[in-house]
């Protein structure tokens, strides 16, 4: 949507984004940096993103499907590009025509792309995900270790690279990492000479032991917090702002929106926003009126140098904030409140929702207009 017409933006940052990928190289010695950018580049536009990070160097990326990887294709056309899941006998020419890499799960995926090469006549590369403690996706150890054996079958399929994922690296303290790892070691030595990945964004920051030979972070990228409370080294890089529609007086005693939730405790400046959950402005994020609101106080706006806390229910399109405390003059010369970018961080206003950052920026919808900044705007 033109950014005139809407009154939600979503303006990303694409010199962070690119700064972010090029310091996590530093986080992981010796390993190639690739990218996860499922789910539209964690809703922040594929093809902006893949291009900004193809142009900065990056050559292995990591979809989901494979009609996002179809899409990057058009983007990324030297690229190496693995999909996560979803392989099946009626979509695998389209991974001979993108020239896709599917990651095989299961030993069926194994004989679909085993049958699909067969038929083809061509050998394409693949990846072997296996499982070693999440219960997701991913070949067991055993089923791993009987198809590395197994003369025939292995030769059926060329895998170049053999992944796994960790299910706890957002607490470097957890004992599970290293038990993943041990387990990834001995797949490993079952596949000599293939590349390895095992590191998402938290990862890659708390140990450089698990960054092998590609490292796939995805979070990290979009200025996330990775690992559990701790401000990630990353630049941030997407800012949510909504525009005010109107400002209004309210007494003493009167209530604002939907349930009348809040009742003001004093004369309150209320500022009404254009944003709301059919933007993907989660509603839990409340100021009162919802369920978490018992347990946690709702989410901040930022305008004119001041937090605002959101007053009673979001609603579908509109969110009001209190702007008692900002200077008339001030909050006059201001069009937009921000939700969270350069003031807010992503993942306090997601903590206030009761989610986590990735949440928050794939649950963004079409309606918010997306802004994007070149590399080159500094
Ligand atoms: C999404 C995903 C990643 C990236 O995870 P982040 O936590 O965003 O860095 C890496 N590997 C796999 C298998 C994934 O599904």
């Amino acid at each position: 949507m033109d950014e005139r017409l809407a009154t939600a933006r979503l303006t990303i940052d694409l010199g962070p984004l690119v700064r972010n990928w090029k310091r996590l190289a530093g986080f992981a010695p010796g390993a190639a940096v690739g990218a996860a950018v499922k789910a539209d580049g964690y809703g922040l536009g594929l093809a902006q993103v893949t291009t900004a990070l193809s142009n900065a160097g990056c050559v292995h990326f990591f979809t989901a499907n494979a009609g996002e990887a179809v899409e990057l294709r058009r983007n990324a056309p030297d690229a190496e590009i693995f999909v996560l899941g979803g392989l099946t006998q009626r979509n695998a020419p389209f991974y001979r025509e993108a020239n896709l890499t599917p990651v095989l799960n299961c030993t069926d995926d194994i004989a679909v792309w085993a049958e699909h090469c067969r038929a083809t006549g061509l050998r394409r590369p693949c990846a072997l995900h296996v499982d070693t403690g999440m219960n997701r996706l991913g070949l067991s150890m055993e089923e791993a270790i009987g198809f590395a054996g197994d003369e025939k079958r292995r030769h059926s399929i060329s895998p170049s690279l053999v992944m796994s994922h960790l299910a706890c690296a957002d607490r470097p303290k957890a004992q599970m990492n290293a038990l993943q790892k041990a387990l990834f070691d001995q797949v490993r030595e079952n596949f000599p000479g293939i590349r390895a990945s095992l590191a998402n964004s938290a990862a890659i920051l708390s140990d450089p032991g698990f960054a092998y030979d590609i490292v796939r972070p995805g979070i990290a990228l979009y200025g996330g917090e990775a690992v559990e409370d701790t401000v990630g080294p990353m630049e941030n890089v997407a800012a949510l702002e909504a525009r005010i529609l109107q400002i209004r007086v309210a007494k003493k005693g009167e209530t604002v929106g939907y349930g009348a939730s809040v009742t003001l405790e004093r004369k309150t400046r209320i500022a009404i926003c254009g944003i709301g959950y059919g933007d993907g402005l989660m509603r839990a994020a409340s100021g009162s009126g919802v369920p978490l609101r018992r347990l946690l106080p709702g989410a901040q706006g930022h305008v004119a140098g001041r937090d605002v806390p959101v007053l009673g229910r979001i609603s579908m399109d509109l969110t009001a904030f209190d702007v008692t405390d900002v200077q008339e003059a001030e909050l006059a010369k201001c069009e937009w409140i921000e939700l969270f970018g350069d003031n807010i961080a992503l993942d306090d206003f997601a903590r206030a929702a009761g989610t986590i950052g990735y949440e928050v920026l794939t649950a963004m919808g079409q309606r918010a207009a997306r802004v994007w900044r070149s590399p080159a705007d500094g």
